[in-house]
Order: C-alpha cells, then structure tokens, then sequence
C-alpha cells in the first residue's frame, strides 16, 4: 500500500496548484460577483489539457486516469470550486457518458471538442420534481419514425447554458419495463435544437462563477441515431456515472477543506489580538490542526475509492464513503476557517467567504449525505 505520488501526478498537482494560484486566483472573485462565467479561464484550462485528463489519446485526451482528473480537482478547488465544479461537470458528467457509452461516430462528433476544452457538455438527470430519486423521472421520449420527440424539464443542470456548450444528455422514460416500471434511456440533445429551452441562470448561494440552468423540452426532436447507449439503460448507466462522479466530488471538497487551512494559517499569523498573533493562541491552532486532520483523512478516503476504481474492484462503497467524510469535512472547515477570519471572514473580499458559500453544496450535490448513507447502508447488507 502506497499513497504518495507518483513523479508524474506530482507534476501534474503542482502545475495545476500554480495555474490556480497564477491565473484563477487573481480574477476569480469578480467573476464570482458579478456571477459571470470564466471563459478565459476555462479556454487556459482547455489548453493545458485538463478536460482530457481522464481519456485516451486516441479521442483527443491526454491519457491518464480519473485519479489525474481528482488531483487537478483537488488543487482548483483549493482556490475556487466554481472553476473546478466547471471541469469535475465537463468532464465527469459531459464527457464521460459519451466516452464511456457512445458510439464510434458519437465519440468522433463530440469527444475532441469536450476534451480540447472548446465545447462544454451538461447531464441532466435532475428534474424540478425529482433529484434523490432518480426513478421518478417524468421526462418522456417517444420514438417518431427516426426521431426522438422529448417533452419534459430538468433541474439544476451544471453547463448547460454557456456560450461553448455543445450539448445536454438528458435521461427520459422511452417506454415501460416487461416487470411494469419505468424503462429509461439517455439521448443527446445538441445545444440550439428547436424545443429545447434554457432558463436564465439560478440566482444561487455559492459557486456563482459556475453555470447552472433549468432546461426544457417541448416536442424537442433530435435524431434516433442520439441515443445514448443501449435502450433501457439509463438507470444503470447513470448509476455508473454518480458512483465515479462522488469520488471527484469528494475530491473537489477536500481542495475546498485544504483551501480553508491554507487560507487560516496566513490569516492566523498576520492578524493581531491582545498583542500578538492570534496564531500563537492555543485555541486558534487546535482548530487549525482539526481542520488539516479532517483534509488529510479525507483525502486518503478518496485515494482509497479511486485506487479501488483503477483497480477494477468494486468501489460504490468506498465512493459513497469519501463523497460524505469529504463534504462534511469542507463544511466543518469552511465554518472554523469563517471563525479565525471573525468579521473579515464574513466579507467577500476574503476566499473564505467563498469557501463557506460554496460548500454546503457539496451535501447536495451528486448525491445528498443523506444519499450516500443509504448507499453504504445499503452495501452493510441492510
Ligand atoms: C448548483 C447545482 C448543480 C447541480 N448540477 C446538476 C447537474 O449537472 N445534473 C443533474 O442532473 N443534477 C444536478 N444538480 C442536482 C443535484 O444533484 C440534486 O439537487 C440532488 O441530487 C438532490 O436532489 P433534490 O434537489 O431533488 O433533493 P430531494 O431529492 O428532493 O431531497 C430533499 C431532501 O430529502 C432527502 N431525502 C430524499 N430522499 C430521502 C430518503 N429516502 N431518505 C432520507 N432522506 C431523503 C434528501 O437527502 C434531501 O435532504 C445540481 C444541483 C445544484 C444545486
């Protein structure tokens, strides 16, 4: 068992950390002010490979694996989540299902143009009725000669509404099953189809600098060839998909958890109380150290789940366990690294403030905790 890195993922961290700190720093807050959508970000991200990361080279990645895509998403996060919630949707939720599920000539459409970076894919499983239970879907196609006619609406769905997003793929009921449920497919629908509608973005409470929209199909037709795997699979592929995607959350929320650390310990040394540092209280650095051992033991949560994926072992578990350990944790962080900053923290001036706003989500977000315990529940047998 071995969990330090590799020369070539160190590489990679402290590329990306420099990026972050260099690039993403400097400019994120007022984006994230004006609630505007980091394109010149985005387009460096493209350039450096990063929507790649996870795909091989043969359709335009970078050919590494999904613990390259967490690495990076760790050391964005660290800085801003708005920026690595952009990659972790792009490339998890937007590319992936296409790489992982797509035909030859679905992956030669759309895969170089998602892993350059140019061009954005959203996931809409979510609908304004129904998130945790996905089963509850009630967006509907109807096969029409060599059409999909989609009618229905989706929820929250993260890239789905920027200047470069190229398609949504949308989970819909195509029929019922022979035991009397639901059969549910995925299809892709490209960005501009007449029918489908997007709603101006949400006003949300954190990662404001990302893109999050309401989307609508009215008699939507798109071609019988935008079916996304086999008929009837949607349940299990998108199933497939959350269990990857916990583990990079989980990893987005620990960069968030170190972010906290990072940006308590320069805080903590600089500001004065009672004539010193309030570094040098005792109660300002238990805090500090709580807050390392929670990033820490979080990260090797998401270490484990992910070797475990690579590994070709099952791995929901271990995934359900990291995404709920590391969400928790960047809350806890979040509120104690809001604590050491006192009234500064609570201004937007400061990334705390951002980290705090942004990391309730991370609760939410591909899962509730409430979720990811029924799945470990779920996987104890009970
Ligand atoms: C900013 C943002 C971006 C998002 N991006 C995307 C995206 O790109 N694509 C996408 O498809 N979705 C996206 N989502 C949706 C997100 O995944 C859902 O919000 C989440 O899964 C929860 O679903 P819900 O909001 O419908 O809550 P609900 O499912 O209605 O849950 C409400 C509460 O009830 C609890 N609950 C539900 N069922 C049970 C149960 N059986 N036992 C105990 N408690 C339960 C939940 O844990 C939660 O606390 C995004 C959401 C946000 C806010």
């Amino acid at each position: 068992m071995d969990f330090r890195l590799s020369d070539e993922q160190e590489a990679l961290r402290s590329s990306v950390r420099e990026f972050a700190r260099e690039v993403v720093a400097p400019t994120i807050a007022e984006h994230y002010e004006q609630h505007t959508f980091p394109y010149e970000i985005v387009r460096q991200m493209g350039k450096m490979g990063l929507f790649g990361l996870p795909f091989p080279e043969e359709h335009g990645g970078m050919g590494g694996d999904y613990f390259a895509l967490c690495l990076a998403l760790e050391e964005l996060a660290r800085v801003d989540s708005s920026v690595a919630i952009t990659l972790e949707a792009a490339v998890s939720l937007g590319a992936m299902p296409i790489y992982r599920f797509g035909t030859e000539e679905q992956k030669a459409q759309w895969l170089p143009k998602l892993l350059s970076g140019e061009a954005l894919a959203g996931f809409g499983l979510t609908e304004p009725g129904t998130g945790s239970d996905a089963g509850g879907t009630r967006t509907r196609a109807v096969l029409d000669g060599d059409e999909w006619v989609i009618n229905g609406s989706k929820a929250f769905i993260t890239n789905s509404g920027t200047d470069i997003t190229a398609l949504v793929t949308v989970t819909a009921v195509t029929g019922t099953r022979p035991d009397g449920g639901k059969e549910l497919s995925t299809i892709i629908v490209p960005s501009g189809t007449p029918g489908f509608t997007v709603a101006p973005g949400y006003s949300k409470v954190g990662w404001n600098a990302s893109d999050t929209h309401e989307l609508t199909f009215d008699d939507c037709r798109v071609p019988a060839a935008n079916l996304l795997g086999e008929r009837g699979r949607g349940f299990a592929q998108f199933l497939r998909i959350l269990d990857e995607g916990r583990i990079a959350i989980a990893a987005l929320a620990v960069g968030l958890a170190q972010g906290c650390v990072d940006e308590s310990i320069k805080y903590a040394k600089e500001r004065q109380a009672f004539g010193q540092p309030i570094g040098n209280y005792q109660a300002i650095q238990f805090k500090i150290a709580d807050m390392e051992m929670k990033a820490h033991t979080a990260r090797l949560a998401y270490y484990d789940a992910a070797a475990r994926m690579l590994a070709g072992e099952p791995f929901k578990r271990q995934a359900a366990i990291a995404k709920l350990h590391a969400s928790t944790v960047a809350v806890d962080n979040a509120r104690e690294a809001t604590q050491i900053h006192g009234g500064y923290g609570f201004m937007n001036e400061y990334p705390v403030a951002r980290f705090w706003r942004d990391s309730k989500i991370l609760e939410i977000g591909e899962g509730t905790s409430e979720v990811q315990r029924m799945i470990i529940a779920r996987d104890l047998g009970m």
